[in-house]
């Protein structure tokens, strides 16, 4: 490799060679690469017009922008990518089941519940969930862990279903978009008395959209007024056309209140996973899965409700989820009972992780402690980056000047933290969709489940004033003196909606305001005096609204302005000075402007702020 001097700095040339840098990667990074020393990429970008520390994390750009100078071919390794690589140098594959088709066997459906408001999503997996106590634990204690499985009969075999204990679309779409497909089937509440509404149609399209198929549980036939058939045939216009219509699509009239026709749901639901789907899985491998929700406890430490997709869940294995690592101490399932294993499709509480994974978040288990951990540390190092450049103030000139000619783009930073990563997710989804147009930006710099720490409160103050939301969870006693001390804003809801109302808010704040001209009144010149030292002066007749004093104006001659800026500097009627004249009265109007003519209309307007919807 030669060393030529680029703009006086030596630095090794790459000839075309390609290097792979993750996102996010700093100079330092770049340097270890191709063997330079950091301080002279710094300088080499200062002469590219960039300035950038050695360790801090920089934009895709800037690595390829570099690497071009260098002659190097950069590849940014996505985070994706990069956790491929990172398991694979562990002889880690994630997401394949190990063996052929002989190793897979047959795996229950996992299944979410969506539908429009109040139509009884909840209702329905309460009732789903009871009628299946008596077929499970006699009098077991059912709990919310996220996900339960529930067993039925069908064609006399005994078949389970797992089920999405959170119903609608938004943690569905949030775990989809980070890329964790849980849901095999939707079963879509349609309440009878109520018919297709706006989130039924958006729960079709999400469902559409993943290539889920759809069992519509026509609910609440028990009320008056109800009529199931409508349901049916609203839904043709949707693609979902039932049996007796001819089409593909299982509805089944329920009443959750009541309890009534659970077990046929129960059927039609495996039917159409059997008919639809080849849902199998490898169970005798290291499993792997999703984390769907994880809280602290108190007592317990951290409680992540994982479900597994493919192998078998033990406990004492060790597992790594997203950042969190830790040896399986126990497994509990809905019924708070201790299980020893988890099979594919099963959800289960897994208690002995180090931290609190987030929602979506994938799980494997590995072969042990170390991997484990070390596997987990590389994920916190490179979420750490991540952070640190989205919390990035902008520092090249193009980016300043791009935001000075675009009238200065806003951008409010936000730390979300929640009590249980499922509200995390979905608070965080909300908040993005708020929408004011492109002026002002909403960027999350970091998500988590916990209380408030010192390093949030460090993370926002590094970020220029990161405004903290807390959900349902409090600070630590440290992060609230900070926080105090350095005036950095925590604001603590219990709500969503009033969440997404304070952000909006807020946002619509750093808006500048819009004016608007309102024009107040227009007078014509029917005199012109000349008055000495004012100037001239027109003796007008007020044709329409008022004239104010000091009001802004200008002078239209034949339809076109020919002078504009103007400030209604005299105002007179008679001798006597006014501060307003209304339309069908004559008075003397001085505009600071000379060139006037007889026909000329004197318009008065004011600029008002024009409110924001
Ligand atoms: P979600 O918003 O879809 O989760 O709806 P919920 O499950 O909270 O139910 C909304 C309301 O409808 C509650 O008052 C339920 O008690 C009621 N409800 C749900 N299912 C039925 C049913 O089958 N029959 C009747 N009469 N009411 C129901």
């Amino acid at each position: 490799m030669q060393a030529p001097a680029i703009g006086g700095v030596q630095a090794p040339r790459g000839n075309g060679k390609a290097i792979r840098l993750p996102q996010g990667a700093s100079l330092t990074d770049f340097a270890e690469k191709i063997g330079a020393n950091p301080a002279a990429l710094v300088q080499i970008m200062m002469h590219l017009g960039e300035m950038v520390t050695a360790t801090q994390s920089v934009s895709e750009d800037t690595l390829k922008i570099l690497g071009e100078e260098l002659d190097f071919d950069v590849h940014v390794v996505s985070p994706e990518d990069e956790d491929r690589e990172l398991l694979e140098s562990f002889d880690i594959e994630y997401g394949e089941d190990e063996g052929g088709e002989d190793h897979l066997q047959v795996r229950p459906p996992v299944v979410t519940v969506m539908g429009h408001v109040d139509h009884g999503k909840t209702r329905l997996l309460d009732a789903i969930r009871n009628a299946n106590v008596v077929a499970g634990e006699a009098g077991g204690i059912t709990q919310h862990i996220g996900a339960y499985q529930v067993q039925t009969e069908v064609d006399g075999q005994e078949r389970k279903i797992t089920f999405i204990d959170t119903p609608g679309h938004e943690a569905f779409t949030a775990m989809r978009a980070r890329g964790a497909d849980t849901t095999d089937l939707v079963v879509l509440v349609v309440a009878a008395d109520d018919g297709v509404k706006p989130q039924t149609t958006e729960a079709i399209d999400h469902a559409t959209a993943a290539g889920v198929p759809i069992v519509v549980a026509v609910n609440k036939i028990d009320k008056e007024g109800a009529d199931p058939q409508r349901v049916r045939a609203q839904l043709t216009e949707y693609g979902l056309v039932a049996e007796e219509f001819g089409g593909q699509t299982l509805f089944v009239d329920v009443s959750a209140k009541q309890g009534l026709n659970i077990d046929s749901l129960l059927e039609s639901i495996v039917l159409t996973a059997d008919a639809e789907l080849d849902l199998k899985a490898n169970p005798d491998m290291p499993a792997q899965g999703v984390a769907i929700e994880a809280h602290l406890d108190k007592g317990r430490g951290s409680v992540a409700t994982v479900l597994v997709q493919r192998g078998t869940l033990n406990v004492g294995d060790s597992i790594v989820c997203g950042v969190a690592h830790g040896r399986v101490r126990a497994l509990l399932d809905e019924n708070y009972n201790p299980v020893e294993r988890a099979e594919p499709s099963r959800p289960v509480q897994v208690l002995g992780l180090t931290a609190v994974p987030g929602a979506g978040d994938t799980f494997l288990v590995v072969e042990d402690d170390r991997v484990a951990r070390q596997i987990a540390d590389k994920r916190t190092a490179r979420k750490r980056n991540a952070e640190l450049l989205k919390s990035r103030p902008k520092h090249t000139l193009e980016e300043l000047f791009d935001d000075l000619k675009r009238g200065e783009r806003q951008e409010l930073l936000l730390i979300i933290k929640g009590d249980v990563s499922g509200s995390v997710e979905a608070l965080e989804d909300s908040l993005l969709k708020i929408d004011v147009g492109d002026e002002v930006n909403l960027r999350v710099i970091r998500r988590g489940v916990g209380a408030i720490t010192q390093d949030d409160v460090n993370l926002s103050l590094a970020s220029e004033g990161a405004v903290i939301i807390g959900f349902n969870v409090r600070p630590e006693r440290n992060a609230q003196v900070l926080a105090d001390r350095e005036g950095v804003d925590i604001r603590y809801y219990s709500v969503i909606y009033q969440a997404i109302e304070e952000v909006e808010a807020a946002l619509k704040g750093m808006l500048k305001p819009e004016f608007e001209e309102v024009q107040l009144g227009t007078a014509e010149v029917r005199e012109i005096f000349k008055v000495p030292r004012i100037g001239n002066i027109s003796g007008s007749m007020v044709l329409s609204g008022t004239i104010n004093r000091n009001s802004k104006a200008r002078l239209v001659r034949d339809g076109v302005v020919v002078a504009d800026n103007l400030t209604v500097s005299s105002l007179r009627r008679f001798k006597d000075d006014a501060t307003e004249v209304r339309e069908g009265f004559e008075c003397g109007i001085g505009v600071g402007y000379n060139d006037l003519k007889l026909g000329d209309v004197i318009e008065t307007f004011e600029m008002r702020e024009k409110p924001r919807d």
